[in-house]
């Protein structure tokens, strides 16, 4: 069943078996299906994953779900923002042909009890500040890839670690749907953009993209020469100096294995995390 959205040309629905059903006939006519999750509020980084599924596949589905199993105790669950209809309205425009936006009663009925846990990755980087935070997203995707059957997902390289995970999930579990990155979309300024974002003050705002510009120049240092312990500790004395509250990592690793790196190597990522005010944000750049 779908229904009318606030947008007429993006049609919703709400269950797995209607998503299932919408995609299948798809295919049956030899349409690819790419599909976009999301958590909504969305921004031109999500609408990139629509675009980049566009020329992927035929279709684009996306889903919105704000997922309580993914949240700790004391994290933003509660307010994180939620705009449905803006959402909808943003993923018509770029093109998108449907929205699977499930309520939590659906996804996790009374007796759920399964859990996906990929092993190694989550207890790395973000793992280490958010336990269980990666089961949570194991889990959902999990769900969301196996109810969609779609030909191909696009997820975010801003989640650098995340999709990392995800691939390994995939793999491991003949998950039969292509995982594809998409790079990270910046402000002008060069912030990542991020639904979290919503949440700093001008200042904060201002004060944020000192993550961003310790990665370039961690970066530099590095290429340049300077030994990877001592880059990375210029870095970590800019993001405390420009207000960060708490820096959760900068860290040279595998963009793979995410295993820390002491000198460079083909592959390696730069990844930062920390708080500023009250927002977590994350970041990352290729070396
Ligand atoms: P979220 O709604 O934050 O769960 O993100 C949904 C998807 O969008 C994930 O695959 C994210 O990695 C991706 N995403 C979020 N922000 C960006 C960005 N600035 N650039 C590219 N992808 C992003």
């Amino acid at each position: 069943m779908t229904e009318p959205s606030a947008h007429p040309s993006l049609p919703i629905v709400r269950t797995p078996a209607a998503l299932r059903a919408a995609i299948a006939a798809w295919q049956r006519q030899g349409q690819r299906v790419a599909l976009v999750p999301t958590m909504g509020a969305l921004h031109a980084g999500h609408l990139a994953l629509v675009t980049k599924g566009l020329g992927l596949a035929d279709i684009a589905v996306a889903s919105i779900f704000v997922n309580p199993k993914q949240f700790g105790p004391g994290e933003d669950l509660d307010r994180y923002p939620r705009d449905e209809a803006g959402d909808a309205l943003k993923l018509a425009g770029a093109g998108c042909s449907l929205l699977y936006a499930p309520d939590v009663a659906t996804m996790y009925p009374p007796g759920f009890a399964s859990f996906v846990r990929v092993s190694g990755l989550p207890d790395l980087l973000c793992g280490r500040v958010r336990p269980g935070h990666f089961d949570g997203v194991a889990t959902v995707v999990a769900k969301l890839l196996s109810a969609a059957q779609a030909d191909v997902a696009v997820f975010g390289e801003k989640d650098w670690q995340q999709l990392a995970i995800i691939r390994r999930m995939a793999a491991d579990l003949d998950i039969g749907t292509a995982i594809h990155g998409c790079a990270i979309v910046r402000d002008e300024d060069g912030l990542a953009l991020s639904s979290r974002n919503a949440y700093l003050s001008a200042d904060e705002r201002a004060r944020a993209l000192a993550l961003p510009r310790a990665l370039l120049a961690t970066r530099e240092a590095i290429l340049g020469g300077m030994p990877v312990a001592a880059a990375l500790a210029a870095g970590e004395r800019t993001i405390k100096a420009a207000g960060f509250v708490r820096l959760d990592y900068l860290e040279l690793v595998d963009g793979e294995t995410l295993h820390s790196l002491g000198a460079p190597a083909p592959g390696a990522r730069l990844m930062g995390a920390g708080v500023i005010g009250t927002t977590r944000l994350i970041d990352n750049i290729a070396l």
